[in-house]
Order: structure tokens, then C-alpha cells, then sequence
């Protein structure tokens, strides 16, 4: 079962995300911000990680510098989701160690596109008619 961790401050963007990972049979755990975020990478060592770059407390940035420091968690793709579109955002945003990039407004298809290209798809959800 692929466990996506969802590091993100905006309800409803946390709602909506969330809703089509499971839908596309991801397993969603969340965090609100990189601190907690870094703290439930290391607890469940999810698949991915979809990481807010604008958060309270820790910001994106600087949550992923710290997995990908620790051995720990360094192998865990981290996926950041950004508003700013800039090309000296997206060098920060590579800098700090990210796997991949989504700018927002983010299409929810496209960050399971995108999920589903670094860690393939969710659990098949076998249906009745599948059952032998
Ligand atoms: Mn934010």
C-alpha cells in the first residue's frame, strides 16, 4: 500500500489533495507543517512526499533540506507544491532538494500524474466483478 504524506497548511487544499489520492487508492497521511511534517516522514517513512513550500512554523524549504539531510529519510521523494511560479523559485526549490515541482494552482489529476510517475499507481481497488 503506497503512503503519500501530505505537508500542507490550506484546508482545502489538504481536502481536495487528499481526496484524489485515495480515490486513486493512495493512502494519505497529513501534516500542517514542516516541522510536524518532518516528524511523520520519520515515523511512517511514507512512499512520497507532497510538501506546501508556504507553511507556518517550518517552511517547505527548509523541512525538505532537513529530510534529505537525514539518511533517514533522504531517499523519500519530495514533491513540492508552490504558488510561486518563477524560475528563481524553482532553482530554490531544487536547491533545497526537491524531487519534483508542481506549480499552483495545482489540477488534482495532476498531482496523482505526477505521484503516480515517481512511485507508480495506488493499491488496485478490485471491484465484485474482478472476484473469482
Ligand atoms: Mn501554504
Amino acid at each position: 500500500m503506497a503512503v503519500v504524506l501530505l505537508v500542507e497548511d490550506n484546508d482545502d487544499n489538504r481536502f481536495i489533495y487528499r481526496a484524489v489520492l485515495e480515490h486513486h487508492g493512495y493512502t494519505v497521511i497529513e501534516a500542517l507543517d514542516g516541522q510536524t511534517g518532518i516528524a511523520a516522514a520519520r515515523r511512517h517513512l511514507p512512499a512520497l512526499i507532497l510538501m506546501d513550500i508556504s507553511m507556518p512554523v517550518m517552511d517547505g524549504l527548509e523541512a525538505t533540506r532537513k529530510l534529505k539531510a537525514d539518511p533517514l529519510t533522504a531517499g523519500i521523494p519530495v514533491v513540492a507544491l508552490t504558488a510561486h511560479a518563477l524560475k528563481e523559485d524553482r532553482a530554490r526549490v531544487e536547491q533545497a532538494g526537491c524531487d519534483a515541482y508542481i506549480a499552483k494552482p495545482v489540477a488534482p489529476l495532476h498531482v496523482v500524474e505526477v505521484v503516480r510517475e515517481l512511485i507508480g499507481p495506488g493499491e488496485d481497488r478490485v471491484g465484485p466483478e474482478s472476484a473469482p
